[in-house]
């Protein structure tokens, strides 16, 4: 049986029975973030501006295991920050793996041809490569030349040695859909096994806050791309609702607690893109999170957001609820003409606030209790540096890498 086939049976069981149990809320995907320090530093990101103290922190096998048991989700995405650099990274894959945990491990492929030998395939585990569309807008979007061959082999080279390959791929607004399609046309040939594609979200503490997509934008970008996709074989590891919901013709609303992310800090709330607070525990998480200050409409930071973090889960619920529907958008497509969904109102959503400064502070005041003798050597990194001085951070990183 094809694993994608194995998959959704699986995820369609764990719906199903969540649905059944009458659970209102619940997890899909846990999101694992074993460390957020990367040996690129694109434009689009927010995940590394952190001090050294903190981007050398690291959560151990033993705090992904106990992660998994406590989110208890099919499907686990390991991100970072470069999971690569993880000493434990292969002894993690392989215990969620044995645990029949489908394993998605994204990375940009800088150290995929170094570390390869330590992964074995498997039917529960697939190579994620992170690839912002072709040579130009790749390089472009990591901000460092040849990054895009250097993935491109990576991809070459897992599969030739049987694994499954992914890619992951954010779109901005400099983005032409002309140029997008092609770019997919030509992963297709690569024999990749999906494609996963999203807007960028607008991280407060990303470098470049000028190509964001705002969601009127969006729906527009992935309707020009759909239409120019009528017809090919294009494969997504995405919900077609998802996919129907980036084109204008869904009325979602974020379930950021469908993708769970646990990462050096603890839980984060609400979601993956936002870490507006972090609670102790998996269950702090679900029970203690007042989830109706968040998502478009409801808190400035969600405005423009149309991420999969927040609404896969929501098109994967749907798909349950609406059978019929989702059988029609995977034979037909998403839709790329007519009128649109209607917009969520923002007339009423609370302002943003910022934590990001406090809690650096409390992180690294943990840090310093639990090893004072480091401590009293004082921080390497000024907490609250100016955006020029993360600036020359991020250049020092990309002539490194
Ligand atoms: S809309 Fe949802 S997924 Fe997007 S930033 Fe807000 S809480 Fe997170």
């Amino acid at each position: 049986m094809a694993v994608p086939m194995m998959l959704a049976v699986r995820v369609g069981r764990y719906v199903l029975k969540q649905h059944l149990s009458g659970r209102k809320r619940y997890p899909l995907v846990l999101m694992l973030e074993p460390l957020l320090r990367c040996n690129l530093a694109c434009q689009g990101c927010g995940k590394i501006d952190y001090p050294a103290e903190i981007l050398n922190q690291r959560l151990s096998l033993q705090d992904c295991l106990d992660a998994d048991a406590e989110a208890n989700t099919p499907i686990i995405a390991v991100a970072g920050g470069e999971p690569l650099l993880h000493r434990e990274m292969p002894q993690i894959v392989e215990a969620l793996i044995a645990r029949k945990k489908y394993v998605y491990l994204c990375t940009n492929g800088l150290l995929l041809e170094k570390k390869i030998d330590q992964f074995k395939p498997s039917p529960f585990f697939s190579w994620d490569i992170h690839l912002d569309g072709d040579k130009a807008m790749h390089d472009a979007s990591v901000c460092q030349e040849g990054v895009f061959e250097r993935a491109l082999s990576a991809i070459k080279l897992a599969r030739s040695r049987g694994f499954r390959v992914s890619i992951n791929c954010t779109l901005y607004d400099n983005a032409a859909p002309e140029r997008v399609a092609h770019f997919f046309d030509e992963v297709m040939k690569l024999g990749v096994d999906g494609i996963m594609t999203a807007p960028g979200y607008s991280y407060e503490r990303a470098p470049d806050q000028e190509h964001f997509l705002s969601r009127r934008r969006t729906k527009e970008l992935f309707r020009d791309l759909f239409r120019l996709g009528k017809g090919k074989k294009w494969r997504f590891t995405q919900s077609p609702l998802y996919l129907n919901f980036l084109a204008g013709n869904e009325s979602y609303r974020c379930a950021p607690w469908g993708k769970p992310l646990r990462t050096v800090f603890g839980w984060q709330r609400p979601c993956y893109l936002l870490g507006e607070s972090y609670a102790p525990t998996f269950q702090a998480l679900m029970n203690e999170t007042d989830w109706s200050k968040y998502g478009t409409g409801a808190y400035e930071k969600c405005a423009n957001c149309m991420v999969h973090s927040g609404y896969e889960s929501t098109a994967v619920m749907d798909a349950v609820k609406r059978p019929w529907h989702i059988a029609k958008v995977a034979l037909m497509g998403p839709q790329t003409e007519g009128p649109m969904a209607p917009e969520i109102d923002l007339s009423h959503q609370r302002p943003a606030e910022y934590a990001y400064e406090e809690q650096v502070k409390a992180q690294l005041a943990k840090l310093a209790a639990e090893n004072p003798a480091k401590a009293k050597r004082g921080p390497r990194v000024k907490v609250n540096r100016t955006r020029s001085e993360s600036a020359r951070t991020r250049e020092k990183v990309a002539e490194n890498a």
